[in-house]
């Protein structure tokens, strides 16, 4: 049975699909965009996270490591990051819970089990489950095989994807999927590539195989980011390109950007990668969502 890296299940979500869903968290992303909430996701592996408020400075942590990855300094515990193997030795033995793991491997029959328990609210409300990120597609194998099981149960499926996959890779987890929310980040590939470290050619070309060849229903997803993507001439050129590739059947969803990820950044010791951004504004949405209604699509804020 095929395993995977996991970093968070969460439950009763009315976001990410219709309905009451289960949000299943997946390791490992091919970009790494500028504005990421979930640095958690992007590397493949299990990660340590740090809550140095929570460190009382005991020791316990250091000799526990087989890498001598730890260190004290300044009365806090630090982790020399290129030496960490991920191994949780020493989230065991701090009882200050100021070390946690991000990510542990599971089967996909684990994550089904989880995914069931809720089956009778998926049922009542039209929900189901959505594999998001990270990247999904980023462990295609462990992907389609909880989606599998899934789908073999009647629980409604959906992906949440960045699309940067090559197309043989992508159908064999579309195959168990019901609905996709696929993320445009950016309509120029330079500033794609500036934004995400990758250009969307490839994700463009995807999107539009998944609507002509596979028909599978698309939510369209634009993270909002003031200074990155949010300029209305870059509004209005996504809105043009999923009009006329889409369809004007395909629903849209503008995100706001929000500060709630960036506190991450410090509890995997990543400190300036952190980059100042304001939200937007309900403002600023409204008229961004009224640019993309002029294109003819039907665009919530939020989703
Ligand atoms: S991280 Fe935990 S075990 Fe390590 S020094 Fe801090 S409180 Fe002690
Ligand atoms: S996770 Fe393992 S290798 Fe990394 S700091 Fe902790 S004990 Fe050391």
């Amino acid at each position: 049975m095929a395993q995977g890296v996991v970093f968070d299940i969460q439950t009763y979500s009315l976001h990410d699909g219709p309905g009451i869903r289960t949000l299943v968290f997946l390791k490992g992303c091919p970009l790494s965009c500028i504005w990421c909430q979930n640095p958690e996701s992007q590397r493949h592996y299990p990660e340590v996270l740090l809550y140095s408020e929570r460190c009382a400075g005991c020791g316990q942590c250091l000799p526990a490591c087989p890498n001598q990855a730890v260190q004290i300094f300044e009365g806090k515990s630090h982790t020399r990051r290129h030496l960490c193997g991920g191994c949780g030795k020493c989230v065991e033995v701090c009882l200050n819970e100021a070390r946690v793991m991000a990510g542990r491997t599971m089967s996909a029959e684990q994550v089904f089990q989880e995914v069931i328990k809720d089956e009778i609210f998926y049922k009542n409300s039209g929900g189901g489950v959505t594999l998001s990120g990270g990247e999904p597609l980023a462990q295609p194998e462990f992907s389609a095989a909880i989606l599998q099981l899934c789908k073999q149960a009647g629980v409604h499926t959906a992906i949440e994807t960045t699309g940067m996959v090559d197309w043989d890779t992508f159908k064999k987890v579309l195959k168990y999927t019901d609905l996709v929310l696929y993320d445009l980040k950016h309509m120029n590939s330079a500033a794609h590539r500036r934004c995400t470290g990758v250009p969307n050619e490839l994700i463009l070309e995807n999107v539009k195989r998944i609507h002509n060849e596979l028909h599978i229903p698309i939510i369209a997803r634009i993270p909002v980011v003031p200074g990155y993507n949010a300029d209305p001439h870059n509004i209005e050129a996504t809105a043009t390109f999923i009009a006329a590739e889409l369809g004007l059947d395909t629903k849209v969803n503008i995100l706001a950007y929000h500060r709630l990820g960036e506190g991450k950044y410090s509890r995997l010791e990543k400190d300036g990668q952190v980059v100042n951004i304001t939200p937007p504004g309900a403002e600023e949405m409204s008229k961004l969502q009224k640019i993309m209604e002029a294109a003819g699509l039907t665009v919530t804020i939020g989703g």
